[in-house]
């Protein structure tokens, strides 16, 4: 049956190929993007996740085009990396608002819908770098660390609406995010990871898919590693 499926972030990277593995399953697929727009074939709405009135716009124009939520894929993300001591407020505070806040306001909207419809699935993107944390990264890493405990609290609230909300922890993959991270700090992530090389957008869309699908009915408040082993046992 083709679902209503909303990706944020959708039009590079993560969220792109998250977008099109449900369009290719022949689900109807929205993404939101803030600057680059989707490829031809992918119904887009700008949204900035970081002003709800915008989130609120972007949310009505899905639904009246595909119908309401089923499936939320919360992804769109920012880093600006810096120690604790040297980072300006401002970036601390806009990697919280974008990465979490933009997560909570998005699934604010959509989950009142699956909670009506007593079916949905929600799906954020986490990160490994939010169970390990790691020199630099203290706003990132306290973002996607909040996502956790969000989607656990939630996976209490609607279990019995039928509704799943899982965190999916990429490692290091390679899209524009991580194009700047430095030679030194990507050749010691590729150490801890033994897998031994960065993952493909890809490889992220296909258990964001499986967790969308009937056969993870079972699976909620999950952490899924999708890391090529970085951060294992976290
Ligand atoms: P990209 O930089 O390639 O893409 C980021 C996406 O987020 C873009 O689509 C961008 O939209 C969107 N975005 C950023 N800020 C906003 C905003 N304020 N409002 C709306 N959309 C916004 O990154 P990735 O694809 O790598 O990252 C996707 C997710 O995966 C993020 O949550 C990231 O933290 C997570 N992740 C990535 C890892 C990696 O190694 N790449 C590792 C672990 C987690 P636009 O282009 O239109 O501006």
């Amino acid at each position: 049956m083709s679902r209503s499926v909303l990706v944020t972030g959708g039009g590079r990277g993560i969220g792109l190929a998250v977008a099109r593995a449900f369009a290719d399953a022949g689900d109807k697929v929205a993404v939101t993007y803030r600057t680059s727009p989707p490829p031809d074939g992918l119904f887009g709405v700008r949204c900035d996740v970081t002003d709800q009135r915008s989130v609120d716009r972007a949310y009505d124009e899905v639904t009246a085009q595909h119908g309401p939520v089923q499936v939320l894929v919360s992804n769109a993300g920012i880093t600006r990396d810096n120690l604790f001591l040297g980072m300006e407020p401002e970036d601390f505070d806009a990697v919280l608002d974008t990465n979490f806040g933009g997560g909570v306001r998005v699934t604010r909207r959509a989950l009142l819908d699956m909670a009506s419809a007593r079916w949905g699935r929600v799906i954020l993107i986490g990160s490994a770098a939010g169970m390990m944390g790691s020199a630099g990264v203290s706003n990132y890493a306290a973002a996607k660390s909040a996502m956790i405990g969000f989607a656990r609290s939630l996976a209490h609230e609607v279990a019995t609406r039928r509704v799943t909300v899982n965190v999916v922890a990429p490692g290091l993959i390679e899209t524009d995010l991580v194009a700047d991270l430095g030679d030194r700090r990507r050749a010691e992530i590729l150490a801890a990871t033994p897998i031994g090389r960065p993952g493909r957008p890809e490889e992220v869309a296909g258990i964001v898919r499986f967790l969308a699908g009937d056969e993870a009915s079972y699976i909620t408040g999950a952490v899924i590693p999708v890391s090529g082993g970085y951060g294992m046992g976290h």
